[in-house]
């Protein structure tokens, strides 16, 4: 007796989402790679054959990396006026 069906693109019923919710709070560490090996694989199991949950997986993955890229872009600028601003103060305090 075969339940699953392997193969069938028919798979929004035996969707379980109660499955999906327990792995979206899970997602943000996977991309952190702060999960174990299972874990990792469990999930990108399951993304493989939910179309939900990789669209999601998609989608953190692309602010994850947005925000690497603008975390670093406006440091820099930020950082370079903070040393204006403290090389600015430093001579009046550190010049007698
Ligand atoms: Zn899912």
């Amino acid at each position: 007796m075969e339940s699953d069906n392997q193969g069938s693109k028919h798979c929004d019923e035996s969707h379980d989402y109660k499955h999906c919710l327990e792995m979206f709070k899970r997602l943000s560490e996977y991309l952190d790679n702060e999960l174990d090996e299972v874990t990792c694989k469990e999930i990108e199991h399951h993304v493989k054959q939910c179309v939900p949950c990789f669209s999601c997986l998609q989608t953190l993955k692309r602010t994850v990396d947005l925000c690497k890229q603008t975390a670093n872009k406006p440091v820099p600028r930020a950082f370079s006026e903070k040393l204006k601003e403290l090389s600015q103060n430093m001579p009046k305090t550190t010049n007698p």
